[in-house]
């Protein structure tokens, strides 16, 4: 599967996998010396091979083809800023987008919230959709974390392949929905940091295996 092809797949699936409907989110993968993202305001379902744009790491595109994502810009920059990012899956997620509306750090709830790198899943304070203000947001919030909020948007991954970002967005999908869950019940009792520490060097190991 070419990488084209394999960002058609998975923005497919942000429609498929209830991570994403119609055209919003987007998905993009590291490509020489830029990244392949999906284009801006086409359907996911109706995604053709040459509707892939290529924008470059200092921002360029080819003007004569599809337009990229508008919210290309934070994928720049995270590629740029994450040595180790091969690819990125923003979603508007239903649970996820209801959590960032608070504007506040998912807390250590659930051991699962290691996941995004620590004993916290930030939230990137609101800036408007595209802006150098949002990108520059996003990557405070992803200090030391490969997924966060955005406040009054949606949520951000990034893994070392596609399939693994993806996996990813669905995992802080999920612990969001657990989270709205748990405050429902009153406050949820949240683990410590040391205990996070343990969590944290245990999914190195597992992830190494
Ligand atoms: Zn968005």
């Amino acid at each position: 599967m070419s990488p084209a092809e394999e960002v058609i797949k998975y923005a497919n699936m942000l429609n498929t996998e209830n991570l994403s409907a119609l055209r919003s989110g987007n998905i993009s993968i590291r490509h020489d010396d830029g990244f392949l993202i999906t284009p801006s305001g086409v359907k996911y379902s109706s995604l053709n091979y040459e509707d892939i744009v290529f924008v470059s790491l200092d921002g360029k595109f080819e003007e004569k083809k599809m337009k990229p994502s508008s919210e290309w810009r934070f994928h720049k920059d995270i590629y740029l800023n994450k040595i180790e990012a091969n690819a990125i899956v923003h979603a508007h997620s239903t649970h996820a987008t209801a959590v960032s509306t608070h504007g506040k750090s998912i807390p250590a709830f659930h051991y699962m919230v290691a996941l995004a790198g620590g004993n916290d899943i930030k939230c990137a304070d609101y800036a408007t959709f595209g802006t150098e203000e949002l990108s520059q947001n996003i990557i405070k919030a992803l200090e030391n974390r490969k997924a966060c909020l955005m406040s009054n948007h949606g949520q951000v991954a990034f893994e070392k392949n596609l399939n693994k970002a993806f996996e990813l967005a669905q995992e802080i999908e999920n612990i969001c929905q657990q989270y709205i869950n748990a405050l429902k019940i009153g406050k949820p009792k949240i683990l410590s940091d040391d205990e996070m520490i343990k969590i944290l060097e245990q999914i190195k190991n597992y992830k190494k295996e």
